[in-house]
C-alpha cells in the first residue's frame, strides 16, 4: 500500500498563507489547515482566523507549545528574542509543527508569492516535509492575492490599518510606527511589551525589543510625533505614486519599505 502523504498548510493569520488556504480549498482534498499559536497574538489574529475558518468549512488546527512564552524566557536567562536569537520561533512555533506532523510523510503549501520568490519556505532536516509554492507556480502576485481575499469577501485582517505583519503583539519585526500604533490601539498590550524590558543594574547593559531604544522612551511625545511625521510623509509620496490604490494596501507597502529586515515565513506570510 502507497505510504500516505498529508497536505498541510500552516495560516500564519497574515495575508498570502490566508488567501493561499482560500486557493487551495477545492484543489486537494484532506488539506489541513493549521495555525502556530504562540499564546501572545492580537485579538484581530484570532477574528480573521474565526472568519476564515467560516469560509473554509473546516476547522485551522491551532497548534500551541506546552510551555508558555514567559516559561522559555526564564529558560533564555530573559534574554528576549531578536532577529539573531530567533527562540521564539524555534520553541513556540516549529517544535509544535514538528510534533503535529511527527514522522509522516506531508506537502507544505507555503504562501510565498510570485513577485517574491527569493523567498524559502520552512525546510525541516528532521521532518519529511516538501514545500511547494502554488502562487509563484500559478504566477499569483500582491494585486492577486488582494483579489482572493476580496473575492472571498474577507479583505485584510482588521490590523492592517496599522499594522502589515500577523505574529505575536511585541514581536521585534515591527516598525517603529508599528509599535506606535500598539501603544494606541492596545495600550495594554503595549504596557506588557514594556514590562519585558530590563536593565542590568550593574553593568547598566539594556534588553529592549528594539536596539538602543526603548519602548519607554519610543512613546515620549517628541519621539513619537517625530515616527509619526516620518511615517505621515512616506505615506504622502506612496499615494502620490500609487493613487489608484486602496489606502490600507499603501499603508502596507509603506510600512514595508521602513525596514528591510523581512521575517521567516512561518510567522507573517
Ligand atoms: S511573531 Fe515575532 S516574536 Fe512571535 S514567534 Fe515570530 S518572530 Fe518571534
Amino acid at each position: 500500500m502507497a505510504e500516505k502523504v498529508r497536505h498541510i498548510l500552516g495560516i500564519s493569520g497574515g495575508k498570502d498563507s490566508s488567501a493561499l488556504a482560500i486557493f487551495m480549498r477545492d484543489k486537494v482534498q484532506d488539506i489541513e489547515y493549521f495555525f502556530c499559536d504562540t499564546g501572545v497574538e492580537l485579538e484581530e489574529t484570532y477574528d480573521y482566523l474565526h472568519k476564515l475558518e467560516k469560509y473554509l468549512g473546516k476547522p485551522i488546527v491551532r497548534l500551541s507549545a506546552e510551555k508558555d512564552f514567559d516559561w522559555w524566557l526564564v529558560r533564555n536567562n530573559y534574554f528576549l528574542p531578536s532577529q539573531r536569537m530567533r527562540w521564539c520561533t524555534v520553541n513556540l512555533k516549529l517544535e509544535p509543527l514538528e510534533k503535529f506532523v511527527g514522522k509522516d510523510k506531508a506537502i507544505s503549501y507555503v504562501g510565498i508569492r510570485y513577485d517574491e520568490q527569493g523567498r524559502k519556505g520552512y525546510q525541516n532536516p528532521k521532518a519529511d516535509i516538501t514545500s511547494v509554492f502554488p502562487f509563484v507556480d500559478h504566477k499569483i502576485d500582491k494585486q492577486g492575492v488582494m483579489k482572493i481575499l476580496e473575492e472571498a469577501g474577507l479583505g485584510l485582517p482588521e490590523y492592517y490599518k496599522w499594522r502589515s505583519r500577523s505574529g505575536c503583539f511585541f514581536c521585534f519585526f515591527q516598525r517603529r510606527m508599528e509599535w506606535v500604533g500598539l501603544y494606541e490601539r492596545h495600550p495594554d498590550l503595549f504596557k506588557r511589551a514594556m514590562a519585558y524590558e530590563k536593565s542590568d543594574p550593574v553593568t547598566g547593559k539594556r534588553f529592549t525589543w528594539i536596539a538602543g531604544e526603548s519602548l519607554e522612551e519610543l512613546v515620549q511625545p517628541e519621539r513619537m510625533a517625530e515616527i509619526k511625521r516620518k511615517h505621515e510623509t512616506e505615506l504622502e509620496r506612496e499615494l502620490k505614486s500609487k493613487s489608484n490604490r486602496p489606502l490600507v494596501e499603501v499603508l502596507s507597502s509603506v510600512l514595508d519599505h521602513e525596514d528591510d529586515q523581512l521575517p521567516c515565513q512561518i510567522c507573517n506570510l
